[in-house]
């Protein structure tokens, strides 16, 4: 399986200029992938040229930070899935902390993982415990998020799914701060046998998990390597090109 590597560039950047810079930045090495898929996922204003700039690249990717659960209708402000696809975006970011800090629950999260897969998106479903507590209080959120974020998922939809396991105290802040490779190995087991009593072992096992959380360039290859994951959702430091690049390298050379 490639790594998968993601770029949230969440309300970011300010202009249509700046958006070009940073994805042309990006493409430069991205034209040289062959072992890992670089997925850019900018503001939906700046999708119509980022697919431009895209074009036919192999290994990089367009995705969206959000999606609605119909293609079309009276929903003001709202994308579909369909909308999505048209404009060239293959991958959907849905359930991230930021959108279920702003009143989203898992019940519109299920809603929306379940019409995204069905249209045939690679869906990134978000999941992460605010505090990691000493008693293990976090396992049964984690376990009751997962379960109630894909209770609506068919089967046969399951090849796109991808869980980012994103733990909301390590989002936003220096290298030195994401999860130590060793807990999120741990963490990522977990969650693969959660998908196991969900979905059954040989359906979840293929399921790509990926880690955000202050991934930047000096940890990106060791939490890849020695956490047990399939790849990065990276936010603030996916708008640095250089330092984009550099963990697209770190992802390529394991
Ligand atoms: C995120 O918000 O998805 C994220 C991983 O952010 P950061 O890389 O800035 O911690």
């Amino acid at each position: 399986m490639k790594k998968i590597i993601i770029a949230n560039w969440k309300m970011n950047p300010a202009s249509a200029k700046e958006a070009e810079n940073i994805l042309n930045g990006i493409k430069k090495t991205a034209v040289k992938l062959k072992k890992t898929q670089a997925v850019i996922c900018p503001p939906f204003i700046y999708f119509e040229n980022s697919r431009k700039i895209i074009g036919e690249t192999a290994n990089l990717f367009l995705g969206a930070q959000n999606s609605f659960w119909q293609n079309e209708g009276a929903f003001t402000g709202e994308t579909s899935p369909e909308m999505i696809k048209n404009s060239g975006g293959s991958y959907v970011i849905l359930g991230h902390s930021e959108r279920r800090a702003l009143g989203e629950t898992d019940e519109m999260v299920a809603r929306k993982t379940s019409f995204c897969l069905k249209m045939g998106l690679k869906t990134v479903v978000c999941v992460g415990e605010k505090v990691r507590d000493e008693q293990g209080d976090y396992l049964v959120f984690l376990r009751d998020e997962l379960r109630a974020s894909l209770n609506k998922i068919q089967k046969k939809f399951l090849k796109n799914l991808i869980i980012a396991y994103e733990p909301i105290w390590a989002i936003g802040k220096k290298d030195a701060d994401a999860m130590p490779p060793s807990d999120i190995h741990g963490t990522a087991i977990y969650i693969k046998k959660i998908l196991s009593e969900i979905y059954g072992r040989e359906n979840a096992s293929s399921a790509p998990i990926l880690y955000g959380g202050s991934a930047g360039k000096e940890n990106a290859g060791e939490i890849i390597k020695n956490g047990g994951v399939d790849g990065l959702l990276v936010g603030h430091q996916s708008l640095n090109p250089e330092i984009f690049s550099e963990m697209l390298i770190s992802a390529e050379n394991i």
